[in-house]
């Protein structure tokens, strides 16, 4: 065996290991991919033998079969790193570029279960501009919550005082 080769689990299925990787919760709740994610925030994946593929890709393909060629899975939820098939639905590149522009992604909405997760991740260590990415926001939006400039009363973060 190379010593760079991985050592994989032959009982884990491929479904239960791209699982093991998504922050599996609720039916409602995003799925959250928990390893590496590109620069679009979307979760990258490495089936077996096989290139990288989009984590939410994989998640709809698991639930609904193989993506029709040349379509897009989108996400409801505008969360680039969620991974549940429930937020998920397939489109034409019109369609995504349509979608995009109606939700508007500079003014994308956050949930207070997002604001959560946002603050869960940084204290797991995660950089801002990563997180950013992850829930397909701007860097200057995450930061604001993590000082406390925004969302304080469900993060209970208070705003550092500037010096007098
Ligand atoms: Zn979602």
């Amino acid at each position: 065996m190379r010593p760079t080769a991985k050592i994989m689990n032959p009982r884990q299925s491929l479904e239960e290991r791209f699982f093991s990787k998504v922050n599996k919760r609720g039916p409602e709740a995003c799925w959250l991919w928990k390893a590496s994610v590109c620069t679009s925030g979307y979760g990258q994946f490495a089936p077996v033998g096989k290139k990288l593929v989009l984590g939410h890709r994989f998640a709809w393909a698991l639930t609904n079969g193989p993506i029709p060629k040349g379509m897009r899975i989108l996400h409801r939820c505008d969360t680039p790193a969620c991974c549940n098939p429930a937020h998920l639905f397939v489109g034409t590149d019109a369609d995504n570029v349509a979608d995009k522009t109606h939700k508007g992604r500079a003014s994308k909405k956050l949930t207070e279960a997002n604001v959560r997760e946002i603050v869960a991740e940084a204290d797991k260590g995660a950089r801002g501009n990563v997180i950013a990415r992850r829930f397909g926001v701007s860097p200057t939006t995450v930061h604001k919550i993590l000082r406390g400039y925004d969302w304080s009363h469900v993060t209970n973060i208070q705003p550092l005082r500037r010096a007098a």
